[in-house]
């Protein structure tokens, strides 16, 4: 009882000095008496991103970061992976990398429109959720086959067809499971397009007003490219892993968002990611593009926006990767992270992050899904199927409750 008193007494005197201030600051300062008061019965605009809330203009596109991070995805940051969505409705992805799958579940965009996807290469950190994308996609309604266009390698087992061909064999169990349960469409093979990743912005897409070229980049092996999309005289350019290379530097020029990778700083790759100093040097600086040289491709190309990723990006590495980057860069940058988001229009360049909910389910499908044909099931074995604890009694009326409210007529499996 005397504690509540206290916790009472406490109140009242927080509420006179709340009230003493802001009487004192009323009567000692006019701006405050004609501020705009907005609450409580009107909201102003948002200053973050809530997903399938904002329509875009027909001459406007946003890009939703679903990956920046490096091959050991994190809870802050997944793997490479980035949405584009244009004004006309058409949305494409480039790179699918780990754990990104869990971010384009977040933007809650049915999975019929998830079904272009460009490969810069083939290192897992750009395609290593390209399976749970598959999978989860065609069980959640994409009902159409997944779409994906990336290089072919100098020899065929390392282009992208082998690669998913292969991807597609790993699955076999997974698809075999499902046969006769769910909607069959989206389990189809990938319908893979390989072109030449030597090509110099050569065509490797053109529909509905939107063209998508490739660029070669230098990384690891022979076969990683860039993209570029033009689309309603917008130039959106997405870098893959790369040492900066001349054909970046010329057809890049003039984008309004360019994106390109830029590693983590030698001595953090030393200290925090237990390189040797050789190692992190050949990483960091050979195979990769360092801040510097991100900065002085990006002063070379002067885009409307730069994007920096491929590092984690922390309270204590992003300081210094900004000041290197700044040593030969003063445009407009952005060092980005998992759900940053960009709106692009002619007149402007929008920088938000976008702010999910993490119990988000399916968005509903956009087609009718197609019903199980049990005549495709592939059965149990006798012996595994012997196996059954008869469970019937207990299972019985939900089948019964079913029945009753959708009108059919549904059996359990003998
Ligand atoms: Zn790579
Ligand atoms: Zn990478």
């Amino acid at each position: 009882m005397k504690h509540r008193t206290v916790v009472v007494a406490s109140a009242i005197a927080l509420a006179c000095v709340l009230a003493l201030g802001y009487l004192v600051g009323r009567s000692s300062s006019g701006s405050l008496a004609d501020a705009q008061e907005v609450s409580p019965t009107e909201a102003r605009d948002r200053d973050f991103y809530a997903p399938n809330s904002e329509d875009l203009a027909p001459d406007e596109m946003r890009l939703i970061a679903c990956g920046t991070g490096m091959p050991t995805a994190r809870p802050k940051q997944a793997a490479s992976c980035w949405l584009l969505e244009l004004g006309n409705g058409d949305k494409f992805l480039f790179d699918v990398g780990t754990g990104s799958a869990e971010r384009i579940a977040a933007l809650q965009i049915p999975y019929n429109y998830l079904d272009k996807v460009f490969l810069s290469h083939l290192h897992t950190d750009h395609f290593g959720d390209l399976d749970a994308l598959f999978i989860g996609g065609a069980l959640s309604g994409r009902q159409k086959p997944l779409r994906v266009w990336g290089p072919a390698g100098d020899t065929p087992e390392r282009g992208t067809q082998y690669a998913l061909d292969h991807l597609f064999k790993a699955l076999t169990w997974d698809r075999d499971g499902r046969a006769g349960i769910t909607d069959p469409r989206g389990y189809q093979p990938f319908d893979v397009t390989e072109f030449d990743y030597k090509a110099v912005n050569a065509i490797v897409y053109q529909e509905n007003g939107v063209t998508v070229r490739s660029l070669p980049a230098i990384h690891s092996l022979d076969g990683p490219v860039s993209f570029i999309v033009e689309w309603n005289d917008f130039k959106f350019v997405f870098g893959g892993d790369t040492y900066p290379n001349k054909w970046y530097a010329e057809y890049a020029t003039d984008a309004d968002l360019a994106i390109h990778e830029c590693f983590i700083t030698v001595p953090d790759m030393i200290a925090k990611f237990q390189f040797t100093p050789q190692s992190a040097l050949a990483v960091a600086t050979q195979i990769h593009t360092a801040p510097e040289a991100f900065g002085k491709m990006m002063s070379i190309i002067k885009p409307r926006m730069a994007v920096a990723y491929h590092f984690f990006n922390d309270f204590d590495t992003s300081a210094a990767i900004n000041d290197r980057i700044r040593t030969t860069y003063d445009g407009p940058l952005s060092l980005s992270v998992d759900y940053m988001v960009w709106n692009i229009t002619k007149d402007d360049i929008r920088v938000r992050m976008a702010i999910v909910d993490e119990d988000v389910w399916p968005p509903p499908a956009t087609e009718e899904p197609l019903l199980p044909d049990p005549s495709l099931r592939i059965p149990y074995s006798a012996m595994i199927a012997d196996g059954k604890y008869d469970m019937s009694d207990v299972i019985q009326p939900t089948y019964d409750e079913i029945n009753e409210q959708y009108g059919l007529n549904e059996k359990q499996e003998q």
